[in-house]
C-alpha cells in the first residue's frame, strides 16, 4: 500500500477514491461518477476535511475544461479563497506569464486547478489527510478534463500526485506517470517569486513540457 492510500485508508476511503460501503463520510456523493456541475457543487458544501470551516469560497479551477494542458498547484491562498479562482494575484500573473512564454493561456488551452479546494489557515501546506480528503474531486477532474499533458507545480502538488518524498529538484526534468498521462514537474511560482534566480529552470521544464507535448 502505498503512502496515499494508507492515509486514504485511515481515513475510511479505499484506494479507488471511493468510500467504503457503510463508512460514515460527509461526501454528498462519490466523486468518481459526477460531471461538472454535480462536481462543482459537491465541493461548495463539502466538508470531508477541516480545511472548510476557515474558507469563504471554494476554488474549483479554472480555464478550458478539455483542455490539453492541466496544471495542478497546492492550494488556494488569500486572494484565491476571496475570488473563488487559483493563481490570482502575483503568483497568478507569474503563472500566465509563463505560460504565455510557451503560447498557452488560462482563456484556451489549459485547466488549472489545486491538491485542494479550500485555503488552508495562514497560507500553511495542506495537510496529507486534507490532500487525500480532497484527492477524489482532483482525481474526477482530471477525468473530465481528460488532459494530454500535466504540469505539477511545486514540491507539495508533485509529491501528493506522484505519491513520492523525492525532491523537486530530482523530480524535474523527467516524464511520470499519473495513471496513464504523462506528468512533469516544477517550480511553483509563488516559489519563483521568492526565489527569482531559479525562473530560468522553470524556463528549461517549461520548453521540456512542449517538447514532451509536441512527441504525444
Ligand atoms: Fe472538501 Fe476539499 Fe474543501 Fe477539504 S479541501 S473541505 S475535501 S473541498
Amino acid at each position: 500500500m502505498n503512502r496515499m492510500d494508507a492515509v486514504m485508508e485511515e481515513m475510511g476511503l479505499h484506494p479507488l477514491w471511493r468510500l467504503k460501503p457503510g463508512k460514515a463520510n460527509e461526501f454528498p456523493d462519490e466523486p468518481a461518477a459526477m460531471g461538472w456541475e454535480e462536481m462543482k457543487s459537491a465541493i461548495e458544501s463539502c466538508t470531508a476535511c477541516p480545511l472548510h470551516k476557515g474558507r469563504n469560497r471554494t476554488v474549483v479551477g479554472v480555464g478550458s475544461e478539455k483542455a490539453d494542458w492541466l496544471f495542478i498547484g497546492e492550494a488556494p491562498g488569500a486572494e484565491e479563497d476571496l475570488k473563488g479562482e487559483p493563481f490570482v494575484g502575483q503568483a497568478g500573473k507569474l503563472l500566465d506569464n509563463m505560460l504565455a512564454s510557451i503560447g498557452l493561456s488560462r482563456e484556451n488551452n489549459v485547466y488549472i486547478a489545486n491538491t485542494v479546494k479550500c485555503r488552508p489557515p495562514a497560507n500553511r501546506n495542506p495537510e496529507p489527510s486534507e490532500m487525500a480528503a480532497c484527492h477524489p474531486f482532483l482525481s474526477r477532474q482530471i477525468e473530465l478534463v481528460g488532459p494530454k499533458l500535466i504540469v505539477l507545480l511545486g514540491r507539495i502538488a508533485a509529491q501528493s500526485v506522484l505519491d513520492s518524498d523525492a525532491s523537486i529538484s530530482s523530480l524535474r526534468g523527467k516524464v511520470h506517470a499519473c495513471g496513464n498521462i504523462p506528468a512533469i514537474v516544477t517550480y511553483h511560482p509563488a516559489y519563483l517569486l521568492r526565489n527569482p534566480m531559479d525562473k530560468s529552470k522553470a524556463w528549461e521544464d517549461l520548453c521540456f513540457a512542449r517538447k514532451v507535448m509536441t512527441g504525444l
